[in-house]
């Protein structure tokens, strides 16, 4: 360092330690440090979901050094869990974590932002959100309801869910009562379900009394840990609802404008990093999850029927095309998912799915 710009310095290092010294009884946001309230839609701790909003919470103080400390709220600790929205919109809490999804009511755009029946995967995903166009629709959306999203955690493909019955024909959807949020379940009901959306604490509780006859939730991991193997049978695979579902942060607008530019970088890194984080943990944990639900508790897997899985393409085509002329944001939402869907089905059949066929061919790599 030159010697002009040192003294420069200290002069400048000089007049913000009298600041500091001179807003010592202030409160905390006086010295230029904020404690954030973020909600979230799930349990305290819960695995995958809640450690990760969790370690958001933690990534962004700690990035920060303590400017923006996050205080983390589990679901019903400040707010409901479905009521995590509408908090952030009107800055009862600064932020939360969540899926977008269960704020389809104020608009279906919504949808896209988490997972659509038969629509990307977790790496498609975030290829449309970074670099397809996605994230500025997001910021679009948000916008009307005064909120900054951020993809902030990915389950990967998520499995059918539990039934008490098996399922070998559309027929066994009729009159089913199921926990499927989002427009998975909007299909179900076209053909003939009763679906309907519950928070993840309240699934095994409405399992287990019989006001529910199958569910949902995630995956392996996730499932084992609530259980759901003690009051169903048969775990069907694969969850056609959510191939990739992106987890994130709603953060209250006003809120967002006040950070620094610096402070916004940190925050959007801290939400990348967790969104990588997160998807990585659950491709880890699922297999040695559904290896102890086989072979531990007795879990019967079962996959659905080409047939079944066919026929649900089609109902989620229409449901799909349908939704998007519910209102204007949600049509243009749906015009971007759907071509960049067409891109990368072609390219995933020369790249992922090519691989992995192959890697399934019967040739001798290890014993
Ligand atoms: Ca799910």
């Amino acid at each position: 360092m030159k010697r002009r710009e040192f003294i420069k310095g200290a002069a400048l290092t000089g007049v913000a330690t009298a600041a500091a010294a001179s807003s010592l009884a202030k409160p905390a946001i006086a010295q230029g440090k904020r404690e954030l309230k973020m909600v979230t839609t799930w349990p305290k701790n819960f695995p995958g979901l809640g450690t990760g909003a969790q370690r958001f919470a933690d990534r962004v103080t700690n990035a920060t050094d303590g400017r923006l400390t996050v205080k983390l709220y589990a679901a019903g600790e400040l707010v409901p869990p479905f009521e995590s929205f509408s908090a952030v919109s009107s800055g009862t809490a600064d932020m939360y974590h969540g899926a977008d999804y269960y704020w389809q009511g104020k608009s279906k755009a919504y949808n896209f932002f988490t997972a659509v029946p038969y629509g990307l995967t977790a790496n498609e995903n975030d290829a449309w959100l970074m670099h397809g166009g996605g994230q500025e629709l997001w910021d679009e959306l948000g916008a009307g309801f005064g909120i900054k999203h951020l993809p902030a955690g990915n389950t990967g493909v998520q499995m059918g869910g539990w039934f008490n019955k098996e399922i070998n024909s559309l027929e066994d959807f009729k009159g089913l009562k199921i926990r499927m949020p989002g427009l998975g379940g909007e299909v179900l009901r076209r053909i003939g379900a009763a679906a309907v959306t519950l928070p993840g604490g309240e699934i095994f509780p409405a399992l287990q009394s019989g006001a529910i006859d199958a569910t949902e939730w995630v995956g392996p991991w996730n499932d084992l840990a609530f259980g759901f193997y003690k009051v169903t049978k048969y775990y069907y695979w694969p969850g056609f609802h959510e191939p990739g579902s992106t987890l994130s942060v709603g953060i209250n607008k006003g809120v967002w404008d006040g950070f620094s530019k610096s402070d916004q970088d940190l925050v959007t890194s801290c939400a990348y990093a967790e969104n990588n984080y997160m998807y990585a943990e659950f491709n880890a944990r699922n297999g040695d999850a559904l290896d102890t639900l086989r072979n531990k508790h007795g879990v019967v897997l079962k996959q659905f029927p080409d047939e079944v899985m066919k026929a649900i393409g089609d109902a989620s085509g229409v449901v799909m095309s349908e939704v998007a002329k519910t209102d204007e944001i949600t049509g243009k939402v749906y015009k971007s998912f759907i071509d960049f869907r067409k891109k990368a089905l072609g390219w995933t059949s020369y790249a992922e799915r090519a691989y992995m066929q192959a890697r399934l061919l019967p040739f001798k790599y290890s014993d």
